[in-house]
């Protein structure tokens, strides 16, 4: 019997907004699976941080990506870099003498089965999901198989961000990659719902409509694995998302701010950086700004955008390193109110230079609020209990673990751990 395990993620997808109505494939998972009600994020809360966190087991301080955008030091002084930019993975290289730090699953099983990753969100959140080519990396701005050897014509997945293109790549993926080449590990991760959540009200008819539009993928991967079942294959079964969403209450110039507050010479120095994460942002220092952690604490500590500052010790709780550049983290402030769609969650968030986008109304993510640290889990096959809600902690990072678990291969290394498969039931009160 053949041992394989199959990712689905939904990205973005807050586990309130999973109801019979919008998501019927998803709540009937929840129910019928095993389902991990506290499942959490890491921090920043963002994509690529995730990608890389679900791919090696490990918190962001250990892979080392810090956030969507992150400060590298390429020898001119620390500069706030966009993960998402194509020379990303160049640019770290030349700055930390590599990528991650720790290796990925696709590296892991690179002789043992292969993983094979579709991936519809952006190219950084795929690239870092096994940035040196380990396995095979499908995206719309490039595909890659072992090695970083390109994968052209037919093989590339020309498709766009949104339902349609998660339609054609879920077709794909449960073809070719689960029915035709079969890889230990095979993740699709799916652009909605965050594509159009950044893009409109939380809770909008659109909003729902890309929620359904994922749970109908996740469906059709689901029939998928059952027919894979029938053939004798034991698979485990993972759908979950990276990390929900907060609607944005309003978008705060923290670098200004700072600047403002003199603790920061000019908007582009590069003594005291500041990198936006939606609803976090982590600060980082070069030695002689170091001194300033105090002042700059006791500043946005009486800042109204600013929710939580961490830093020394506190920021190794946070899963960031306490060593290097990283002088400080934060999150902004949010509030249980719903937004006029009746979503509850909003935040402030802290203003990116590099983008024109305006998120105000719409969803964001990035930091601890409650609603986007609260992403789904739930867990089918592979000797996990059916029909079982736990409450017991679970995170990202133990995704990782628990695959290599279910294909008999050892997880050392890792910040996470196997999730238990007869987790405690939740007591109803
Ligand atoms: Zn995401």
């Amino acid at each position: 019997m053949a041992r394989r395990a199959v990712l689905v993620v939904c990205d973005s997808l807050r586990r309130d907004l999973i109801t019979p109505d919008v998501a019927p494939v998803l709540a009937g998972l929840m129910a019928d699976a095993c389902s991990f009600r506290a499942f959490r994020g890491v921090f920043p809360s963002t994509t690529r941080t995730s990608s890389a966190s679900i791919a090696t087991g490990c918190l962001p301080g250990t892979h080392g990506l810090l956030g969507n955008t992150m400060a590298l030091d390429e020898g001119g002084g620390l500069v706030c870099r966009s993960v998402g930019d194509p020379d990303f993975r160049d640019r770290m290289r030349r700055a930390t003498g590599g990528t991650l730090r720790v290796p990925t699953l696709a590296q892991r099983l690179a002789d043992r089965g292969g993983a094979v990753i579709l991936s519809n969100v952006s190219p950084g959140a795929a690239y870092f999901h096994d940035p040196d080519g380990w396995g095979w990396v499908y995206h719309r701005a490039g595909s890659y198989g072992p090695g970083l050897v390109p994968e052209t014509g037919e093989r590339h997945l020309a498709i766009r961000i949104g339902a349609e293109g998660d339609r054609t790549m879920t077709r794909r993926f449960c073809g070719e990659v689960l029915r035709e080449r079969r890889p230990a590990v095979a993740t699709l991760w799916l652009s909605e719902p965050d594509h159009t959540g950044h893009g409109e009200p939380l809770g909008s008819p659109a909003h729902r409509a890309a929620i359904r539009a994922a749970d109908d993928r996740v469906g059709e991967v689901l029939a998928t694995v059952a027919d894979l079942e029938r053939e004798g294959d034991d698979v485990l079964f993972v759908a979950c998302s990276d990390h929900g969403m907060e609607t944005t209450r309003r978008t705060v110039d923290a670098t200004g701010r700072l600047v403002a507050a003199g603790l920061k010479a000019a908007p582009d120095s590069s003594e005291l950086v500041l990198a936006p994460n939606g609803t976090g942002a982590v600060l980082y220092a070069a030695p002689e700004a170091r001194e300033r952690r105090d002042a700059i604490r006791r500043f946005l500590e009486g800042e109204d955008w600013v929710g939580r500052v961490f830093d020394g010790p506190e920021l190794a709780s946070l899963g960031l390193p306490v060593d290097g550049a990283v002088l400080m983290a934060l999150t902004t402030r949010a509030d249980r109110s719903p937004n006029a769609h009746g979503v509850p969650g909003h935040a402030d968030i802290v203003a990116d230079p590099e983008s024109s986008k305006s998120y105000d109304g719409f969803g964001q993510h990035g930091g601890l609020g409650i609603h986007e640290q609260s992403p789904f889990l739930v867990v089918r096959g592979g000797g996990f209990a059916a029909a079982r809600a736990t409450a017991i902690p679970a995170s990202l990072i133990d995704i990782a673990p628990t695959v290599l678990r279910h294909l008999g291969l050892a997880a050392d290394g890792m910040d996470g751990r196997p999730l238990p498969m007869e987790p405690p039931p939740m007591t109803s009160a």
